[in-house]
């Protein structure tokens, strides 16, 4: 009997989002994220987020994904391409009028932390129970990409980790964006030919129309890759009763004996404050204390 697996997974990108909205995005979420962007205290900014999960999962030797953008590797750049990239970004300029890049303060770590975090990851985050794997170079929407596209945002975003010596074989797509039913194995061929072993997986998309789902399931194979099925999402500003809602179904999930995974998904940069993301590993850590479950990264789930 296999104990059932916790897996948590942190979408890292920092202020990113407050450039780069989803493509999803009618013209009335187009101005809730405007004005998302402007209310102070809402979400954290720049790398305030980021650093309260580190320093909470730290002092608990918590195992953890952090799926980060690729731009954040670097601490310092000079535009793009930073290597080999070439996101097409059609849908942002249709959307904003704005080349891809337009965010990109061709500056360092000192200047703009919140867009270069090469320093942080090597002092704060270089745990061994740390998974750092990546969400493409700078939180592009894959799906929407030609291959090559997807190529070059990849390959770029694995010489960005690779500036610090880092080797990431997990990945989280922007947008949750990894396989559209049109040239569904797209994603993935890149991926895995640029060494990415594990994807997190949420659902299939179709051209803007996206089939996600929740589930709580075993490790699954996806065109050479294996795939962890997200379980549930939660948000540092998630409501109390998300966060009970989620307690019960890992409180039910421990019956499961065929090395069912419960994966949870969430963002740095809504972390303003860390007391929901600490009642769940806490509890967590609880169940594992009580032989019940198994709490493992995305990498730990390849042996
Ligand atoms: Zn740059
Ligand atoms: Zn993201």
């Amino acid at each position: 009997m296999a104990k059932v697996k916790f897996c948590l997974v942190i979408d890292t990108e920092t202020d990113f989002w407050r450039y780069i909205p989803s493509p999803h995005f009618g013209g009335n979420e187009l101005i809730k994220w405007r004005i998302n962007k402007l209310l102070p205290g809402k979400f954290s900014r720049g790398r305030e987020g980021v650093s309260r999960i580190v320093k909470l999962l730290k002092s608990q030797r918590f195992p953890a994904t952090f799926t980060i953008v690729g731009h954040l590797y670097l601490k310092e750049c000079r535009g793009f391409p930073h290597f080999s990239e070439e996101p097409e970004g059609e849908w942002l300029n249709m959307m904003m009028k704005k080349r891809w890049d337009y965010w990109d303060p061709k500056l360092d770590f000192t200047t703009k932390p919140s867009f270069y975090m090469g320093d942080f990851i090597e002092r704060e985050m270089r745990e061994s129970y740390f998974d750092l794997g990546l969400h493409a170079f700078s939180h592009e929407a894959l799906t929407l990409e030609s291959k090559e596209s997807v190529n070059s945002i990849i390959e770029s975003a694995v010489r960005s980790a690779k500036s610090l010596g880092i080797k990431p074989v997990s990945f989280g797509a922007p947008f949750n964006m990894i396989e559209d039913v049109k040239e569904p194995e797209k994603v993935y061929s890149v991926l895995k030919k640029n060494g990415i072993k594990i994807v997190r997986f949420a659902g299939v998309e179709n051209g803007l129309n996206q089939r996600h789902e929740v589930a709580i399931r075993k490790p699954f194979m996806k065109y050479g890759l294996k795939a962890v099925q997200v379980s549930h999402y939660f948000e540092g500003n998630s409501s109390k009763s998300l966060i009970r809602r989620i307690l019960r179904e890992m409180s039910l999930a421990v019956k499961l004996q065929n090395g069912e995974v419960y994966c949870l998904n969430t963002h740095d940069f809504t972390h303003r404050n860390i007391s929901n993301l600490r009642v769940i590993t806490d509890y967590a850590l609880r169940l594992q204390k009580e032989d019940k479950i198994e709490i493992v990264n995305m990498s730990g789930l390849l042996r």
